[in-house]
């Protein structure tokens, strides 16, 4: 039954929590405009104008995605770039009526300029530490190896992680999910899990239900990145569902990445009648041109009414690693947004 009456109630007032989001990827379009302006970098058009990227779900798709993924990067040379972009993603969340940020960064990149890796994190939660005072968004760090390096990369970037548990709240493994296997990952994903860090790895994005099984099994995920693909094997979404692990799922990043044809075709339904915990997330709004609140807005358009959103959100909040106070006070939120009475239309 419909709890609208009629009505809808404003998303953006529904507070909730963003679990899958790229540092990089998180740059404001105007953000990369100036800094490569000030570098005297051309950046590829397909990076300023105002098109979602669309590639095909190929190797040769994911080169183009990675490509421009590359270019973006390129401007992020300094310190003061590295502020300016975490600091943004914080104001742009806080816009979007998030409560709390779960941000991922790979401190590789960013280390030639800055020191090392270990520098490079510090400043990532110094200022992640700063943003939150700021504007009231809780803000975690989710440190995030690569498919492209090697295992034993992923281990020093694991115990880099583990040294600073607490402001970092997870460990992470990205990039395509055809490079690399899995099983060899797992040392790096042991340590993380041992120092008390939530197990985040992608899974289930290019990949069907084999691949993850296969991260299910190597990498003891408290949540997969994305995890959409688990819809098409009900046996394997039913053991995510009672192991509980959350489903960081990404609409306008699947379109954009040929994973679905549309965002509208997300299979969200399915996912929530198998009872799990769902995250929705923006992944990396710079190429995708859609943010959290777009992927909200997706989430209406397939039928979800207000009663429906308002449990999206609340479950994002439960599967986030937010301290218990944060979590207690969001969730209240989600509860007072539902009682209101909704904006006439
Ligand atoms: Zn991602």
């Amino acid at each position: 039954m419909s709890l609208t009456r009629g009505g809808l109630r404003d998303l953006q007032a529904l507070p909730k929590a963003h679990l899958h989001l790229h540092f990089t990827g998180s740059m404001r379009q105007q953000t990369l405009l100036e800094l490569a302006a000030e570098r005297g970098i051309r950046l590829p058009r397909s990076l300023t104008d105002d098109v979602a990227l669309q590639v095909e779900p190929t190797r040769r798709g994911w080169f183009r995605f990675q490509r421009q993924y590359d270019a973006a990067r390129a401007v992020v040379d300094s310190e003061a770039a590295m502020r300016r972009i975490l600091h943004e993603a914080v104001l742009d969340d806080a816009a979007e009526g998030s409560g709390r940020l779960e941000l991922q960064v790979d401190p590789t990149s960013y280390a030639p300029f800055v020191g090392g890796l270990t520098p490079a994190l510090e400043i990532v939660l110094d200022q992640a530490a700063l943003s939150e005072r700021e504007t009231g968004v809780s803000v975690g760090i989710i440190v995030a190896a690569s498919r492209t390096r090697h295992p034993l990369d992923a281990r020093t970037l694991a115990r880099l992680a583990a040294r600073n548990a607490g402001p970092v709240v997870g460990f992470g493994l990205s990039n395509d999910e055809r490079r690399g296997t899995t099983a060899e990952y797992g040392p790096a994903f042991r340590i993380a899990r041992e120092a008390g860090l939530l197990s985040v790895p992608h899974g289930g994005e290019l990949l069907g239900p084999e691949h993850v099984r296969d991260v299910v099994d190597h990498l003891g995920p408290h949540r997969l990145g994305h995890g959409v693909r688990a819809a098409e094997d009900p046996r394997l979404l039913d053991r995510i569902v009672e192991a509980g692990i959350g489903l960081e799922v990404c609409p306008a990043s699947n379109a954009s990445l040929g994973v679905l044809d549309t965002a509208a075709d997300v299979p969200l339904r399915r996912l929530v009648e198998a009872g799990a915990q769902i995250a929705l997330g923006a992944d990396d709004p710079l190429l995708f041109g859609s943010r959290l609140l777009d992927q909200y807005e997706t989430a209406r358009a397939v039928g979800f009414d207000d009663a429906e959103l308002a449990e999206l959100a609340a479950s994002s909040i439960r599967v986030s690693s937010a301290p218990e106070p944060v979590k207690q006070r969001l969730l209240g939120g989600v509860r007072d947004w539902l009682a209101a009475e909704p904006l006439p239309r």
